[in-house]
């Protein structure tokens, strides 16, 4: 068992660094910043939150915005983290907020505007809204 956590733990800091490491590569390409959710202390629902599946994830979450916050800072990559409240039930079109919006777990539909598509690229979206606005009107140290 020990050897197998050590395994598995090894698997997820390598995934942190090839991830980060990517998304800090296209975030300098595009000039553009990244934004990630504040999920550290965040309830992750209930089937993960029970046993060590919840301090698992929001270990690896923590490894992996570490990595990306410090490969941005060489990079001279501004990083916002936002709110993660309802990134996944807001519909970015409507701001129509409702857990309906979520019927399958894959999907998103609004039952307000109709807007549709996958959920992780919906979430992405709100994300990327929010982090817009809270971006400095001058330019200057996010760290
Ligand atoms: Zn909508």
């Amino acid at each position: 068992m020990k050897k197998l956590s050590g395994k598995e733990s090894r698997f997820v800091r390598n995934t942190s660094h090839v991830i980060s490491s990517e998304i800090v590569h296209e975030a300098k390409g595009n000039s553009s910043t990244t934004a990630m959710e504040n999920l550290e202390g965040i309830r992750m629902g209930t089937t993960v939150m029970k046993g060590k599946m919840y301090i698992h994830n929001s270990w690896s979450f923590h490894q992996l915005r570490s990595f990306i916050e410090y490969r941005a800072r060489e990079a001279g990559i501004p990083v916002i983290v936002i709110d993660p409240h309802n990134t996944s039930r807001e519909c970015p079109n409507c701001h129509a907020i409702t857990r309906k919006n979520r019927s399958e777990r894959s999907r998103f539909r609004c039952i307000s505007c109709g807007l549709n598509g996958e959920a992780d690229l919906i979430a992405s979206l709100n994300i990327r809204n929010r982090a817009a606005v809270k971006q400095p009107i001058v330019a200057g140290c996010y760290f």
